[in-house]
């Protein structure tokens, strides 16, 4: 057939956006359109001899849905192939892909250095998890990449980062941290959430994991929860599967579907979303009753350089500071009546929430003031609303307030 022929035939040959529709799709016999959710925990064998083949890794079949299934298979292929990676596992939820990361490099005796801004559960994870099991962590600020060559050890095995931000959006230098990690021989791992593989590519910048929650832009539409882990084959098909076959934080072959769906749209979504933000940051950014704008696709923005150097725009959410403190930053929540109060974000719904008392109320007013996040501070995921109404919106709030 002159289709085998085609150089687009070879998936390699493909744009990002290609892979976005087309990426990892595997067709049952019955040659349907639309990807094929494989709701089964276990598969069957021929005969007794091709199960010994299979366990034995000399035939590629699936075995068992907690480490190989084919609708999740079609997912990890996807999405390694729009962000440039050699391989990649699902998980359970973002959360799930974190810890899995992380929990596969290190053992008791080792160090890890983290950024300080981190989302809620991450730093929970590095501050509080990692040193009951013996892995001892610092956390440094971020924005200066001198900060992690300073806190390095002979024992350092990783430095996880996450750029921009949970909800200060701070940026960290990935290419910058990767060098420095990698004189110490320590692996790179980034949290890309707020991002998104449509603006930041952590793998081509250094980094050697970068990891998601689907939670967030890949759904997209607030159904399903969802991670994913990538990098390298050596780091992928070692020491991240055997956590994922051993333990199991696995991602269900149906909400690998719904994250498969999603990813057909996330570039349409995200850049729409990119640009109503942008609209806002610019609204924002010129409002009396706001005492200042963190925006990294807005020119105010103190790191606003190594954005335009390391993302392709400023992404999704916006967050800011209404004068006059909490009691102002509630009121001007509670008056809006298109944007919600929730805590998920990348959801074609705008989403507004008060981190200080929300995501990061766990921690003391010292930490949080050390970490930027006053309690006059709003985060706000833009959505697909129409921009003008979701400004005439938050002039309304602004105006209670
Ligand atoms: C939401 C989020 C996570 C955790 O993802 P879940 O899917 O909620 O477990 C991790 N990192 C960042 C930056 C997030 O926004």
């Amino acid at each position: 057939m002159s289709r085998d022929r085609n150089p687009l035939s070879d998936p390699k040959r493909r744009s990002a956006q290609t892979q976005l529709i087309h990426g990892g799709t595997e067709r049952s016999q019955h040659g349907e359109t639309s990807e094929a959710i494989f709701m089964s925990s276990g598969f069957i064998y021929e005969d007794s001899g091709a199960a010994e083949a299979r366990f034995k890794g000399e035939d590629p079949g699936y075995i068992y849905s907690r480490f190989s299934n084919p609708t999740v298979e079609m997912f990890q292929q996807r999405m390694a192939l729009v962000e440039g990676a050699e391989a990649a596992r699902g998980t359970a939820s973002g959360m799930a892909a974190v810890t899995t990361a992380l929990m596969a490099q290190v053992r008791a005796g080792d160090h890890v250095v983290a950024s300080r801004a981190l989302f809620g559960g991450c730093r929970f994870v590095v501050e509080d998890y990692l040193p009951r099991w013996g892995v001892e962590s610092t956390l440094v600020d971020g924005r200066d990449p001198e900060n992690f060559a300073r806190a390095m050890k002979p024992n350092t095995k990783l430095v996880f980062i996450e750029t921009p931000t949970n909800p200060t959006l701070e940026l960290v230098d990935i290419k910058a941290v990767a060098e420095i990690a990698h004189v110490h021989d320590a692996v790179l791992v980034v949290d890309n959430v707020f991002a998104t593989p449509i603006w930041q590519k952590p793998l081509e910048l250094g980094a050697d994991l970068v990891v998601y929650s689907a939670t967030k832009h890949i759904d997209g539409q607030g159904r399903a929860l969802g991670g994913i882990i990538l990098g390298s084959e050596d780091l992928i098909s070692g020491d991240v599967h055997t956590i994922i076959r051993q333990t199991g934080p696995s991602m269900s072959p149906f909400n690998a579907w719904v994250m498969l769906k999603g990813l057909e749209t996330l570039s349409l979504r995200v850049e729409q979303m990119t640009r109503n933000a942008a609209k806002v940051a610019d609204f924002l950014a010129d409002h009396p009753k706001v005492e200042r704008l963190i925006y990294p696709g807005h020119a105010s923005h103190p790191q606003y350089e190594l954005a335009q150097r390391q993302m392709k725009a400023g992404s999704t959410l916006v967050s800011f500071e209404v004068k006059g403190g909490q009691e102002k930053s509630f009121a001007a929540a509670d008056a809006l009546g298109i944007i919600l109060t929730s805590n998920n974000l990348g959801d074609a719904k705008s989403i507004i929430s008060h981190p200080a008392t929300t995501t990061h109320a766990r921690f003391t007013d010292e930490v949080r003031e050390e970490a930027g996040i006053s309690r006059a501070l709003l985060r706000l995921s833009v959505g697909l609303e129409d921009a003008d109404d979701l400004i005439a919106d938050l002039a309304y709030g602004l105006d209670q307030a």
